[in-house]
């Protein structure tokens, strides 16, 4: 649900890369339209590493990240956030969910969560059944009584949320009945992605949130959040994903497209800016800066459907000098 008092506000948007690997040119087109979309209307664009699941990030990542930003030719305002390096609000917000009893302690492994439930059509999660909704009083008490270390979840209300999307279609998600009620704070302590965001989102003012349409799922599980929190919601924007020649996601392993390699084997950025322009159908020329093509920017020509980057558009990426 988009609210509608953000569209009256300044525009604040925002770029989220993850630096769990390298970032490749399908990140780059979607971080292009969301600093479009942001600067061409006056507003502000934040930064944030979401740098939180250690697990996964990779030693170097935030480094390549931030090289491979301004090697395109972004900027953004204020200080980066990284978002491991402060996580207070993450856990204020997780007290006064659980002190509302608005999110409980659970202590159930994946494996007995595979067992209780069948994956659901779409989700790489299976429904959480509830299990421990109502068991314990504290974490402590989870702790003692099972001597395991508790997550926390969202005690997740019941009915279809509708989800306006700016760009996509409308959708309804029935967020407890496909997920159930989901993890704010995983077992090893980390804040999840799902609260995370809506927290840091809220902290950085953004206002506007225009990214991959692999995440509007997730949107719906944000505006449980911020719901539960009282944040507002952000106005959402879900774009396509953009694919290889064989119709599969870019993925962040395969090097050769990766925004590192482009960059350090002297590649033009500007080729790529303008790649990106093209497949959004924006009015461009062969070789452009970010900030050149902000007066032709126009969310309502991009494609609906995902965009393919072929090896010839590869190839000629390596190549322009
Ligand atoms: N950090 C997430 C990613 O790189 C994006 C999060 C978001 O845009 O909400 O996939």
């Amino acid at each position: 649900m988009g609210s509608a008092a953000a569209s009256k506000l300044r525009p604040v948007g925002r770029l989220a890369p993850s630096p769990t690997g390298r970032l490749h040119v399908g990140h780059a087109r979607t971080f292009l339209l969301a600093w479009w979309h942001a600067r061409s209307r006056g507003g502000r664009i934040v930064l944030r590493l979401e740098d939180l699941d250690t697990t996964r990030v990779k030693p170097g990542s935030v480094e390549s990240t931030l090289a491979d930003l301004t090697w395109l030719g972004l900027d953004w305002d204020g200080e980066v956030l990284l978002q491991s390096a402060d996580t207070l609000a993450m856990e204020s917000a997780c007290a006064g969910l659980l002190a509302s009893g608005q999110a409980y302690p659970c202590v159930c492994t994946r494996g007995e969560i595979r067992a209780l439930s069948a994956p659901h059509a779409g989700e790489e999660e299976p429904r959480y059944p509830g299990t421990c909704r109502g068991r314990f009083r504290s974490l402590e008490e989870a702790r003692a009584a099972t001597g395991r270390d508790p997550a926390l979840r969202l005690r997740v209300a019941d009915g279809p949320v509708r989800i306006e999307d700016g760009f996509a279609a409308a959708r309804d998600f029935d967020v407890a009945g496909d997920v159930g009620d989901f993890v704010l704070r995983r077992r090893d302590g980390a804040f999840a992605y799902q609260l995370a965001v809506a927290v840091d989102d809220a902290r950085q003012g953004v206002n506007e949130v225009l990214r991959g349409d692999d995440l509007y799922s997730s949107a719906a599980r944000q505006w449980h959040v911020q719901e539960h929190l009282g944040l507002p919601h952000p106005r959402w924007w879900h774009v396509p994903l953009v694919l290889d020649g064989t119709g599969e996601r870019l993925a962040k392993r395969r090097d050769s497209l990766s925004l590192e390699s482009l960059r350090l084997s002297g590649a033009d950025p500007r080729a790529l800016v303008a790649w990106a322009a093209r497949s959004a159908h924006l009015p461009c020329w062969p070789r452009a800066t970010p900030q050149e093509l902000l007066g032709g920017f126009d969310l309502a020509r991009l494609p609906r459907e995902p965009v393919r980057f072929t090896d010839q558009d590869a190839a000629a990426l390596a190549a322009a000098r």
